[in-house]
Parts: structure tokens; C-alpha cells; sequence
């Protein structure tokens, strides 16, 4: 579903990703783990489309399905069929589309399936968690020629996904994540991953300030919302403990921006026992 082809990135002229390769089938969560400064937030940005991280070498295929990225489960789209709303470069044989995603802007990515989340959400003071939700949303419907939801229609959805991660909806009527703690600023990012419901996830430190209660609603939410056999995940953490809730398949290491372990669950465990240097030496 996503393959990462020896990839190569600069953040402000200096080499940080060299020569990544990853390849997550569907219906998959990958763990990627390593030490501070190895390059996990860079491949984040990277796969996100941040300005500022250059691609000097290698691709990455996003291969989305094309019928289940476009099912929202609410209202009819134009037609149902997402070939219609990928650019005709971009429909391929078969049941997927296969997208060169570095081709594409931050915004398209995100159109095509690709849901980022941040170690560090930010603050939209003035702007209200549902204001920019619903946008956020009806921009994704709009790329795909979709129509946009109603206020009602939004608000039903938006209600559906914060009973799942426990959010009263009251904090979603506040400003995007002023004054919210960091286990709230979590669980809202997962509210917006619900109600984007995107055919693939990166998830950038997920666990980071999260006490063990929040930790096991996102972990289950993250479940709830991207364990399907048409979706997959990449989980960027730096311990263990998320993977007690989230399963993953396959576990990474990545060390000086590329990867180099990688293992079944079990590995996460080691890291977590010896330390990353003597599980990587
Ligand atoms: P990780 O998420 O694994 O802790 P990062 O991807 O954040 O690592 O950082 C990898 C390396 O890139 C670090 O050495 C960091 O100092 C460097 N780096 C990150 N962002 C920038 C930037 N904006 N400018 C220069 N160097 C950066
Ligand atoms: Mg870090
Ligand atoms: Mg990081």
C-alpha cells in the first residue's frame, strides 16, 4: 500500500533521511522506533509533503483503494467510484491507483487518503475544533468531487468519533487544541482521523504525554478507526507501551535515516529490554 524506495531527504541543507526503504501491505501497522534525531519526524514531514523537507532520491508509492478511501458511510458522493476523482494520470488497472506521492502537494495527498499525525499539534486560537474539522473535511470531498456535508450531517459524524475517543463535544467547540492538556490535544487528533477516515495513517509519537488512561483510548481508537484490511499504518514511536494496545505487524528500527532492523512485534519488546544500541549493533 505505501512503498518507500530508498529514499533520501534534506531539512535545511543537511542530510537527514539516507536511503529508507519501507514497504506496508494493506491491512497493516507498522511500528517504526529509534533514538532521538534518527529521522522519524523527518520522514513524517517528508511523507506528508512539509516545505523544507527536500527529496534528493528515491520514491514512494501510495497505492490507496479506490472504493473504501471514498466511503464516508454518510450521504452519496458524485458517484461512488473514485477513479472519477483521481487524475486520469493517476487510475491505473486493476481495483487500485497507484500514486507517485512525492508528485503531489500536502493538500492532494491528504485527498488521496494520506492522514498525517503531529508529535506536536498546534494551537489555532479563534478557529473551533468543529469549525475546522468540517472544513478540513469538505476540502478532502471537494479534491474528490464529492459533495460537502451538511452542519447536520457533520455534526452526527463528528459526535459518532468522539464518543469513540471519549471527547465530550463541548471541547470540540473550543479552539483547536488552545488550553487542551496533552492527552486531549492526542484524542482530538484521533476525532479528526475518524471523521477524515483516511486509507492510510502516519502517526508521529501518538503516546507522547499521554498518561496510561488516555494511552489505551487513543490505542483503541487507532483500532477502531485504521484496523481494516483496505488500510494501513505507520506508528512512529519511541516506546513500547502504545504497542501493548496497537498491535503491529512488523517493527522498525531507524537509525541515522534509514532503517536498519526490522522484525516482528517481539523487536519492539527488545528495544525496550537492551536499549537501542545493543539491539541495532
Ligand atoms: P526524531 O523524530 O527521530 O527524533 P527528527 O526527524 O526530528 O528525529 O530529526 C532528525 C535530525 O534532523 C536531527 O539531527 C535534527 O536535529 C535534524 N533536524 C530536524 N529538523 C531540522 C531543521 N528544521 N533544520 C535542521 N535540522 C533539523
Ligand atoms: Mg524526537
Ligand atoms: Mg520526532
Amino acid at each position: 500500500m505505501l512503498t518507500i524506495d530508498d529514499l533520501h531527504a534534506t531539512v535545511g541543507g543537511t542530510a537527514i533521511l539516507r536511503g529508507l526503504s519501507l514497504e506496508v501491505g494493506a491491512g497493516e501497522v507498522h511500528a517504526i522506533m529509534g533514538p532521538n534525531g534518527a529521522g522519524k519526524s523527518t520522514l513524517a514531514y517528508t511523507l506528508g509533503g512539509r516545505p523544507g523537507y527536500e527529496v534528493t532520491g528515491g520514491s514512494v508509492t501510495f497505492t490507496p483503494p479506490r472504493q473504501p478511501v471514498l466511503d464516508t458511510g454518510l450521504g452519496s458522493s458524485s458517484s461512488g467510484r473514485a477513479e472519477d476523482n483521481l487524475a486520469p494520470d493517476q487510475v491505473g488497472g486493476g481495483d487500485t491507483a497507484e500514486i507517485d506521492l512525492l508528485s503531489l502537494e500536502p493538500h492532494e495527498r491528504a485527498a488521496a487518503g494520506l492522514f498525517l499525525g503531529f508529535q506536536y499539534p498546534v494551537e489555532i486560537p479563534g478557529v473551533s475544533n468543529v469549525q475546522f474539522l468540517r472544513e478540513a473535511l469538505n476540502a478532502q470531498r471537494k479534491a474528490r468531487g464529492q459533495e460537502p456535508l451538511s452542519g447536520g450531517e457533520f455534526l452526527k459524524l463528528a459526535k459518532e468519533k468522539a464518543t469513540l475517543l471519549r471527547m465530550d463535544m463541548d471541547m470540540l467547540k473550543r479552539p483547536v487544541n488552545v488550553g487542551f492538556s496533552g492527552g486531549e490535544k492526542k484524542r482530538a487528533e484521533m476525532v479528526q482521523m475518524g471523521i477524515l477516515d483516511p486509507a492510510f495513517a502516519v502517526l508521529d509519537e501518538t503516546d507522547s504525554g499521554l498518561d496510561i488512561d488516555a494511552l489505551k483510548v487513543v490505542g483503541e481508537g487507532i483500532n477502531a478507526i485504521m484496523r481494516a484490511p483496505h488500510k494501513g499504518v505507520l506508528l512512529i514511536t519511541h516506546y513500547q507501551r502504545l504497542l501493548d494496545y496497537v498491535k503491529p505487524d512488523r517493527v522498525h528500527i531507524l537509525a541515522k535515516g534509514r532503517i536498519v532492523k526490522s522484525g516482528g512485534p517481539e523487536l519492539a519488546l527488545d528495544l525496550e529490554r537492551e536499549g537501542y544500541e545493543a539491539v541495532t549493533v
